[in-house]
């Protein structure tokens, strides 16, 4: 009885001490079998009426319609109360709390009423059937309520006391001894009931705090797999859901959305130059604050590599180029690491729903094909998506898988464009061009694929073809005529540049003054000083250097002065522009003027007509190239031009 005792105390205790989560699943237990209770409140009803009704007694008729009002009230509140509300605690359902007391109302009035018809059964009828039925009414009552409700001990033993305890008094009331033994007998079985409640809340308890922390530790699992380890913002597949129910979301509504694809530019060369630990706080950096800034209310993921996605509904389409700006913004905001200071930019493509497509897997696909645009259109840009996109980005993917192999197949070849003295006569030298014949694709332009190679860097095994072969032609040619190869900026950057230039002289045995590299202007720009470094190199093996389509770079003239060229290429724009007045002549004639102060000598690019070549004359320029005088051919046709030179049967008419 001791120990009952404190177990009491301390359930009281604990009681008020389980978490709000727990008590929920608690509280709904009670809910859990609206039939258990519907059946308890018709049969003690009809049990208490009947019992009534035969007694003829007055009060114990008030009793019994009391009991069946309440046992009204209390299945229409089982009915309604909903158990999966109660337990998710969803907001609009009602508090747990709340629902207890509700209960607990009900349950408190009804055992007692219960306990109460009892008592009077005993005390105002003589008849024993009367009296069984009541008592075993209110013992069987107690009896299965204390197991029911042992979720909410306090309920069940409330609920116990108040059926057994009147019933006890009744039977003492009556001063028999069977009578009495009945009293003790229910008293005992008072007392064991409980334990049995304690017992059974201890286990009903833990199991559920065990399911609750199960619970717990499985949606924490989840949300783990569903974000990025590196920067803890969503996932591929977080972003995958997250995405497709904003887009269900969608039907109807007024609004758009945007999804802004972003890819970091030269992100590579931080990670290669700086390590994974600075590349990993840039992307740790970027993701945060593109959470900051998009995080509520929007979609935020790394994509993977260095790729995030922005989803954002939007009114209009200016409200995505906002944003756009805004992405690219917090991007170029440096990130600390090390003492040092880490800058990238972005480009970023963006697609709308619905205008660009309604499914996730359309939307993904052109907000990705904006993105490839982006990058081809150089750094920092914003492409959005237009439908004309698909075909020219899926020819350029399929070009650059075509590239993969090429050089094996045998598909990549040289032409040859011959460059003249200034009266048009003499070959000086040839240029060596690429051409590139696919076998699916036919003729491609280098404009097209010279670019595509750099992005895969597939340009310096290319390149160093063109060298070697460019080289092997130039060998068969007389000694006095050079050839020029066109060198890319990745193969510029390449760390062994000059042992392929070396190699391909020394396989072929062409002199290295017979050799020339031209390099773009606006390539420089880049790296002025790592370009300096390696032309100097070039120039220290004997190989001469040209700077090509000079005029696009807007190089400065600081530059010039210190970069080490010996020839200067005049741009073929500034060329086809000789014609349109004195001033185009006067900007020819300053570069020409310019380059002689510098040491260099000049070569006019794609000159067409012969009043272009007039012009030129006059200007003093050093050698010509152009279509007037001869088009790229093949090494064959080199040959026999050089053989019987100067040859009109070659040359353009
Ligand atoms: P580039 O180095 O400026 O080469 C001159 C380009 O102008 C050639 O185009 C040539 O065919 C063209 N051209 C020559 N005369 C005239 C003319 O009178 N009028 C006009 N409109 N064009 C003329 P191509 O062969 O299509 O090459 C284009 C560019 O591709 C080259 O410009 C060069 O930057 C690049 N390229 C070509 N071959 C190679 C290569 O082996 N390696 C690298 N890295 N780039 C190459
Ligand atoms: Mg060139
Ligand atoms: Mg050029």
């Amino acid at each position: 009885m001791a120990s009952l005792i404190s177990r009491l105390r301390r359930l009281r205790h604990s009681d008020q001490t389980i978490a709000a989560h727990v008590r929920r699943t608690l509280v709904a237990s009670l809910y859990a079998s609206p039939q258990s209770l519907i059946i308890g409140a018709l049969t003690s009803s009809a049990i208490s009426g009947t019992v009534a009704l035969v007694s003829g007694n007055r009060m114990m008729n008030m009793c019994a319609i009391a009991i069946a009002i309440v046992a009204g009230l209390r299945t229409t509140d089982a009915l309604r109360s909903h158990r999966p509300e109660l337990e998710s605690g969803a907001p609009g359902s009602v508090p747990a709390t709340r629902q207890e007391l509700v209960y607990r109302a009900g349950a408190v009035c009804y055992s007692a009423l219960l306990g109460v018809f009892g008592l009077l059964t005993l005390l105002y009828t003589a008849d024993g059937v009367l009296q069984l039925l009541a008592v075993t009414t209110a013992v069987g009552y107690a009896a299965g309520i204390t197991g029911r409700n042992a979720g909410r001990p306090w309920i069940a033993l409330s609920q116990l006391c108040l059926t057994s305890l009147p019933i006890v008094f009744g039977l003492l009331a009556a001063v028999d001894p069977l009578k009495a033994l009945l009293a003790v007998v229910i008293l005992l079985f008072i007392v064991a009931m409980m334990d049995i409640t304690l017992q059974t809340y201890d286990v009903i308890l833990k199991a559920t705090v065990a399911s609750a922390e199960m619970a717990a530790l499985a949606e924490h699992h989840a949300a783990v797999a569903r974000r990025d380890d590196l920067t803890g913002v969503a996932n591929r597949t977080a972003f995958r859901e997250q995405f497709e129910k904003e887009l269900q979301a969608l039907h109807g509504r007024s609004h758009l959305l945007a999804i802004h694809w972003l890819d970091l530019d030269g992100f590579k060369e931080i990670n290669d130059s700086f390590g994974h630990h600075a590349g990993n706080a840039l992307l740790t950096g970027i993701a945060r604050r593109l959470k900051d800034a998009f995080g509520s209310g929007g979609i935020v993921a790394r994509l993977g590599g260095d790729e995030f996605a922005v989803v954002r509904r939007i009114r209009e389409r200016s409200d995505a180029a906002r944003i756009g700006s805004r992405i690219l913004e917090l991007v170029e905001r440096p990130v600390h690491h090390d003492a040092r200071e880490l800058d990238v930019t972005g480009s970023l493509g963006v697609a709308i729903a619905p205008a660009d497509g309604t499914e996730a897997d359309t939307l993904l696909k052109n907000a990705d094909l904006a993105l490839y645009r982006a990058k081809d259109s150089g750094r920092r840009t914003i492409c959005f998506y237009e439908p004309l996109m698909d075909e020219k980005v899926e020819r350029s993917r399929d070009l650059a898988a075509e590239m993969q192999g090429a050089l094996q197949r045998g598909e990549f070849d040289l032409v040859f464009q011959p460059i003249f003295d200034l009266d048009g006569k003499r070959v000086r030298s040839c240029e060596a061009l690429l051409r590139w014949t696919n076998r699916r694709y036919g003729s491609v332009s280098p404009v097209e694929f010279i670019p595509i190679a750099e992005k895969s860097s597939l340009i310096v095994a290319i390149g160093s073809w063109v060298l070697h072969e460019a080289c092997r032609v130039a060998k068969q040619w007389p000694a006095e005529i050079k050839v020029a190869v066109n060198l890319s900026p990745i193969q510029l950057r390449s760390a062994n540049l000059l042992e392929v230039i070396a190699s391909a002289l020394a396989t072929t045995g062409l002199a290295a003054d017979r050799l020339e590299v031209e390099i773009t202007e606006s390539v420089l720009l880049e790296d002025v000083e790592a370009s300096f470094a390696v032309l100097n190199e070039i120039n220290r093996i004997n190989v001469r250097t040209t700077l090509d389509d000079f005029g696009t770079g807007y190089s400065s003239l600081s530059y010039l002065t210190r970069l080490p060229f010996q020839t200067m290429k005049i741009d073929r724009s500034f060329v086809a522009d000789l014609e349109q007045g004195p001033a185009s002549v006067a900007i020819v004639q300053a570069i020409v003027d310019l380059a002689i102060k510098l040491g260099m000598q000049t070569i006019a690019e794609g000159v067409e007509t012969e009043a272009q070549l007039a012009q030129l004359r006059r200007t003093h320029c050093d050698a010509v190239q152009g279509y007037l005088l001869a088009t790229p051919m093949p090494a064959s046709r080199v040959g026999t031009l050089l053989a019987g030179m100067p040859l009109r049967g070659e040359l353009r008419p």
